[in-house]
């Protein structure tokens, strides 16, 4: 058994069961036997029972936010957005099966056709800083292709995935077309990755086990989906409405406790307004609402655990701090919202992702220095800039090395538009109209018609 704890207060909120290897063996042989039935499963029916898993998840909309909160500590205004989210992104792909056409491509002696086939069994392994979104985005898309799915929540948020697979069940998927299956990383995940059955593996979470997990998938050519680290850039131009950048950069970066791979946790000025940049941000950091994440008012809430609250110190010690926010005190893994100062790009508060509310800054000279730092990391899964020259902002925007760019906001996620990195931040993209032809294999089909 796996205890689940409440980051606000670090009381024990329940205990899960650990899957252990045969029983995740059991499971894939069950979801192989599903997938014969479900595949068949007319895609006006399939479509049907996604539609009312959709309207099942909005009719407990607030059961499972209340849930996100105790076991992740979401805020209650993110949690809504979340489980609104897995509603919404199941009401999108619902809409898939009847529209998964295939191509009749002309061709001499007969007929050729191609079909998106579903690939199997997939799995599908969830971090813990968006349990409700990230599984959703994987088992949504992979059922309406007619595939079955075997989730694997993060060890320690496993309490609303556990809700959605029940909510499923009553939706009317069939028994095994989707299970959801606690327990480790090493154990349950890392079966996905070598038994056979598992047709594909769709991971979110660190790039150093993203890594291992493309390895372990190249050994039998499986399909793989990554959406791993970010270290985000938020490029200001002294043209920029100054006063709207550093009134929302705090929530770029310090929403959901920074625990977010799309986090803007590079904050570039150009220089001319840095000093200006840095007097309208600090009241917006001091005002930002730290405080117990059931109020409606909560704007952040603790890290997730003990453990991250260390991992975050550890960048904080010894960098030059700007100025701070506030945070409660007492039980709970609280971390005050942090601006640092870079001394230069390879400062490692700078290079690595922190996953906590700790944003560094540091100045650029021109556009081109702006797009350079931007790009001299690793990573790529998304971005901002802040401009009022039109062609500067697409000039910049398609020289940033992401998967998602904004352009005076931060917004990164929709259900219908692609996400996902380039570079070391993941493969493949998730979400949007393409993201189901990640859950099937094309075949082609020629049939003669000579006599
Ligand atoms: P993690 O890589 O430690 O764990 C992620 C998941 O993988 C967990 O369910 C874990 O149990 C499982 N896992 C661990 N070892 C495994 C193994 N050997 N084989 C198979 N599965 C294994 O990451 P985390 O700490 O839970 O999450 C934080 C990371 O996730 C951050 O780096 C963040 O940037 C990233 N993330 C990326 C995105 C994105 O869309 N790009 C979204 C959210 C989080």
């Amino acid at each position: 058994m796996t205890e689940v704890v409440n980051p606000a207060s670090g009381v024990v909120v329940g205990e899960v069961p650990a899957t252990s290897l045969v029983a995740v063996d059991a499971a894939v042989g069950r979801a192989q036997r599903a997938f014969e039935s479900w595949r068949k499963v007319g895609p006006g029916d399939r479509a049907r029972v996604l539609r009312r898993f959709a309207g099942l998840v909005d009719a407990h909309l607030e059961e499972l936010a209340e849930l996100e909160v105790r076991n992740s500590g979401h805020t209650i205004g993110n949690a809504r957005w979340e489980a609104g989210n897995v509603r919404d992104v199941l009401d999108y792909y619902a809409g898939a099966p009847e529209r998964l056409t295939g191509r009749q491509i002309p061709v001499p002696g007969g007929l050729d056709v191609t079909f998106h086939e579903p690939l199997g069994v997939v799995g599908v392994i969830v971090p813990w800083n968006f349990p409700m979104p990230i599984a959703a985005w994987g088992f949504a898309p992979a059922l309406a292709a007619g595939n079955t799915v075997l989730l694997k929540p993060a060890e320690l948020t496993p309490l609303t995935a556990l809700r959605l697979a029940e909510l499923g069940r009553e939706a009317g998927l069939p028994d095994d077309v989707f299970t959801v299956l606690p327990g480790e990383g090493p154990v349950v995940g890392e079966r996905f990755v070598t038994h056979p059955a598992v047709r594909k593996v769709c991971f979110t979470g660190s790039t150093e086990v993203g890594t291992r997990i493309m390895a372990g998938c190249a050994e039998q050519v499986k399909r793989v989906t990554l959406e791993l680290g970010g270290k985000s850039a938020n490029v200001v131009f002294a043209d920029a409405d100054l006063e709207r950048a550093a009134a929302t950069a705090p929530y770029a970066v310090f929403d959901n406790a920074g625990q977010d791979c799309c986090a803007r946790s590079r904050i570039l000025v150009q220089r001319p307004v840095y000093d200006r940049f840095l007097e309208l941000l600090e009241p917006a950091v001091k005002s930002f609402r730290v405080e117990d994440p059931a109020l409606d008012t909560a704007e952040m809430g603790p890290l997730i655990s003990a453990g991250q609250r260390d991992r975050v110190a550890g960048y904080v010690d010894g960098a030059k701090v700007a100025f701070t926010g506030s945070c409660p005190e007492g039980p709970g893994f609280w971390y005050a919202p942090t601006v640092l100062l870079a001394d230069s790009p390879a400062d490692r508060h700078w290079r690595e992702e922190v996953f906590g509310p700790v944003v560094s800054v540091l100045p650029f000279d021109d556009e081109a220095d702006a797009v350079r730092l931007a790009n001299d990391t690793e990573y790529g899964l998304s971005g901002s800039v802040w401009t009022r020259d039109v062609g500067r902002a697409i000039r910049v925007a398609r020289a940033v090395e992401a998967g998602n760019l904004s352009v005076n906001s931060h917004s990164s996620v929709r259900y219908w538009t692609p996400f996902g990195g380039m570079k070391r931040s993941g493969l493949g993209r998730e979400l949007g109209p393409d993201a189901l032809h990640a859950f099937t294999d094309v075949k082609n089909v020629f049939i003669a018609t000579e006599e």
